[in-house]
Parts: structure tokens; sequence; C-alpha cells
């Protein structure tokens, strides 16, 4: 029993789509395949509800989004009208929850789902077009969530336990499902952050006690840097989770952070595996020892760095982070990298604009708030005597911080 998990850009196009499908059907039966949405589908759906939510005419945005799934539904069915209707269907649902009343947080979940249920509505009737036996599964109806909209937490006891039953299905069928979305008690979609479909997909894998999962990309496999920003960075062979997991923690963006966790607590293999190219041995993230790691390079764009400086001429006192680490836990904020002088703390996190403005309202009353948008962090892990003094002196740091084996730099975007 295995589980694949393909991303947006495995499946953007017609062509990605029969590639996805002729790696499905090469591959041992008892299998359970999670999708995201299409390319970048859930972009456009965040866009559609940012204009919904401004009261913006999103008609144009709509069209495309028609459009990209319609002219792609063509492209693979010599007869796509029953494919068309059902897509159709789906998207007057969406429509629906976008003129439905609500906390914007909430409707964007009811909204951006969407993306995976329509891939994963293609990609089912693709394959079944290819003579596969196959089931299409609502990822809702396995992934139980709090109500914590937009970072949905996942209930591990009701989730494994639902996906336990699937079992019996896998013997004849293979799965397909939707990456990235849940459901919570009282029967709303969340999503489980950007990017989740790879977490989705580790909850699968552990909840089934599956042999690997496998996660195919447009990359060769893991590499000491993302290689669209540095040249020549080297594939790994093998990865101890506890390396892949700090990498992931730190920005690495080839595998969302939160995956990792499940499939290490009961030790079960992920391999990272090229879409283009299946031939190519990837990457196995597992228990190993892998001796002298080069430095690993990893960047975290769209950072905020958030200075608070005390007004009274005291000086930063323990109370005072007390009163700040509190502001953010309540807020759900994480924060990336910290430091701290005589008279303000600044602390590094994502930006999310309304999550921004509510904490600078809470932090207000008591410091003086200044804050940088649109930075990078560029953390190295291992780093040595070259790769020290070349991030260090980047143009534009705003901040550092190294400890005996990593270094971090905040810069600003060049
Ligand atoms: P998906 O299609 O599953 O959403 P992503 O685009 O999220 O895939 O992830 C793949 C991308 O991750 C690659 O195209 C690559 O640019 C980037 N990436 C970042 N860090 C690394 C790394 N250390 N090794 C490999 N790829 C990386
Ligand atoms: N489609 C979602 C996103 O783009 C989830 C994912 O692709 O993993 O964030
Ligand atoms: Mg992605």
């Amino acid at each position: 029993m295995r589980v694949f998990k393909f991303g947006g850009a495995s499946l953007k196009s017609p062509e990605g789509i029969r590639n996805v499908v002729s790696i499905v059907l090469a591959a041992p039966k008892q299998l359970l395949v999670v999708v995201s949405a299409m390319g970048k589908t859930t972009d456009m759906l965040e866009r559609i509800c940012h204009l919904a939510a401004t009261k913006q005419d999103y008609s144009g945005t709509l069209e495309s989004l028609v459009k990209y799934h319609t002219d792609t539904v063509v492209s693979l069915f010599p007869d796509p009208n029953e494919v068309i209707q059902e897509i159709s269907r789906s998207i007057d649902k969406m429509v629906g929850e976008l003129g439905k009343a609500g906390d914007t947080d909430q409707i964007y979940d009811q909204v951006v789902c969407y993306g995976e249920i329509l891939s994963s509505i293609i990609v089912f009737h693709y394959l079944k077009s290819r003579h596969a036996a196959t089931e299409w599964i609502d990822a809702r109806d396995y992934v139980a969530t709090d109500s914590t909209f937009r970072e949905g937490k996942v209930d591990w006891k009701k989730t494994s336990s639902k996906i336990a039953t699937l079992r019996a299905k896998m013997e004849s069928n293979v799965i397909i499902t939707q990456g990235f979305i849940g459901r919570t008690p009282g029967g709303l979609t969340t999503t489980l952050g950007r990017e989740g479909s790879d977490y989705t997909a580790a909850i699968f894998t552990s909840s089934l006690g599956a042999e690997s999962l496998t996660i195919w990309k447009d990359v060769a496999g893991v590499m000491n840097a993302d290689p669209r920003k540095y040249p020549n960075p080297i594939i790994f062979e093998e990865l101890p989770y506890k390396e892949a997991a700090e990498m992931t923690y730190y920005g690495a963006s080839v595998i969302h952070p939160k995956t990792i966790k499940p499939l290490a607590n009961k030790l079960i293999p992920l391999f990272v595996k090229n879409f283009e190219d299946p031939s190519l041995p990837g990457t196995k993230i597992h228990e190993c020892v892998v001796e002298r790691l080069p430095p690993l390079i990893v960047w975290k764009e769209n950072q905020c760095l958030i200075s608070c400086k005390v007004t009274d001429y005291t000086f930063i006192s323990e109370d005072q982070l007390r009163e700040i680490f509190a502001t953010l836990m309540d807020l759900d904020i994480r924060i990336n990298v910290m430091q701290n002088s005589a008279i303000s703390f600044s602390f590094c996190i994502d930006f999310r604009e309304s999550k921004l403005t509510r904490l600078i309202a809470r932090l207000q009353p008591s410091f003086e708030v200044y804050y940088n948008m649109g930075l990078t962090l560029i953390t190295v892990k291992n780093y040595d005597t070259q790769t020290f003094e070349k991030f260090r002196k980047l143009p534009g740091v705003l901040l550092e911080q190294s400890s005996r084996s990593t270094l971090q730099v905040l810069v600003r975007k060049s």
C-alpha cells in the first residue's frame, strides 16, 4: 500500500495530467493518490476571494478559471460533456459560497477548496477513461479538523480512524483524493495552510500505515539549496528525517513543514521524485546517517520584521517580553527569528496582512512599533567559511544572527 502526491506543477496542463496518469498506471496496485489544484489555481481563487470581499468585480478572474479547467477537459476527453457538466456544478457551488455572509477566513476556505475538488474530478475521470479501477473520495470526509480557518488543526484520532476504513476500498481501486482540505465538526470546509497538500499526503500515509509516500515534484530530488536560486546544488540521494524537517522549518518550499513528523513517527520513508523523469532516483528521506552534509541554504520570502521599542526610558523586561509572546500566541503567529537590545525587541514573522494589522493594534498601546515588509530570511545550516562570508555580506542585511552551525540573515529584496 502506497501513497502518491502530485502538486500543482505536475497537473498544470493536459500533457501534465496525461503524464501523472501514466505514472499512476505504472505503479504497483493498492495506491492512494492525493492531488493539489492545477497550476496556480489556488492563487486565482485567493484573488477571487479578495475581490469579492472588497466588493470588486471578480468576473474576469472567474472566467479565466473556468476557461483554464474547461480547456483542459476538452483536450483530455474525446467526449468532454459529462466532465464539463460536473466541473460547472462545482464552480456554481463555489460561486454560491462567495455570496454568503460571514468571516473572511471562513469564506476563503469554502471557496479556495474548489481548486483541489476540480483537479481531482479531472484526474479521476481521466484515469477511469484509461480503464483503471478507480474511486474518487472527498478528503473532507476523512480529514477532521478544528475550526481554525486557513490553518485547520487536524484531529488525528478521528482522522486516523476514518482513513483506516479506506484500506478495504484500496484492495480493488486506485483512490483519488484532494490535498489541502478538511472539515470542521460543524461541517464547514477548512484548509490546512498554503502548500498543505504534502501534509495531507502524510496524514493519509501515516493513518493507512502505508509502506511509503512519494511526492512528485518538478525537481530531481531534495537539494542543498533551491535550484531556482543557487547554481549547481547537490541532490541528496538520502536525507535523515531530522535534516529534512529542519530545512522545511526554515522555509525550504520543496516539502510542507508539517509533512515529515507523521512519517518519521512511524518510520515510513518519504520519496521525492521527479515527475518529468520518473527513472531518476530522487531522494529518500528516512532514518539514516549522512556524513559531512554540505551547507543547506534556505530562502523564506515574504517576511516582515517588527520592532517593539519601549516608550518610557526603561529597558526591555521579561514582563514586556511576556506581553509580546502572549499576543503572538493569541493570534497564532510564529516567530521565525528574533533579537533583543536594551530598548527594543525585534522579531520576524511570515507576512499576512490581516494578522499583521491585528498584531500591531494589540502591541501599540505598550510599545512604539516599527515594521518592514517584503523581506527574505536566508538560513544557512552547516555553513562553511565561504557561505558564511558570502551571505553575511549580501546587500540590504537588516538583521544577522549566527550560532555554531547556523547563520540567518534577513535581507531587503534587491
Ligand atoms: P508542488 O508542485 O508540489 O506545489 P512546489 O513548487 O511547491 O511543488 O515545490 C517544488 C519547488 O521547490 C521546486 O521547483 C524548487 O524550486 C523548490 N525548492 C526549494 N527548495 C528546494 C530544495 N532544497 N530542493 C529542491 N527544490 C527546492
Ligand atoms: N493548492 C494549495 C496551494 O496552492 C495546496 C498545495 O498546492 O499544496 O497552496
Ligand atoms: Mg506547491
